[in-house]
């Protein structure tokens, strides 16, 4: 069973995921030449999305607590705002090398709404007995990455 270690660099930020059965940890970073760190495992989330899926947390919405949303200008529509808890490793090109996604765990974006899947009650029961609170299994939405429209930076 792999276990997955994820990397940050400390010049430019980039993380490599490497699984710790198997492979050996990066060092220095091969853009800047930085070392290195080994990211807290304490944000891990209990459903790791396959594939280029983002699991994100609904900090905002413009949802109203009815569930209506009343647009103020033509042509405005709901959006979601939302932190990356988990995020996908990628999906193979046709090369076979892995297209990682473009966010990471911790990045707040932004996506339209339809695109964001709230996940099931059955889904949130396995959360819960994996230790996530109650309070947080009512903001979770699945996001097909390429659905994402922006990145608060
Ligand atoms: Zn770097």
């Amino acid at each position: 069973m792999p276990v997955i270690l994820r990397y940050k660099c400390s010049g430019c930020g980039n993380i490599e995921e490497r699984d710790a059965t198997t492979q050996a940890h990066p060092t220095t970073c091969a853009g800047c030449d930085s070392p290195y760190q080994l990211m807290p495992e304490a944000k891990k989330f209990p459903l790791e999305p396959l594939g280029s899926v983002v699991i994100v947390r609904k900090i905002a919405s413009d949802i109203s607590a009815g569930g209506v949303y009343v647009p103020t200008n033509e042509g405005q529509f709901a959006y979601i705002i939302g932190e990356v808890v988990a995020v996908g490793l990628g999906i193979y090109s046709s090369d076979g090398t892995i297209l990682r996604p473009m966010v990471n765990v911790g990045d707040t974006v932004v996506a339209p709404l339809p695109a964001a899947k709230q996940i099931t009650f059955e889904i949130q029961r396995h959360l819960k007995e994996r230790g996530v609170a109650q309070e947080e299994l009512d903001k979770l939405f699945v996001i097909p990455e390429q659905m994402l429209a922006a990145r608060f930076v």
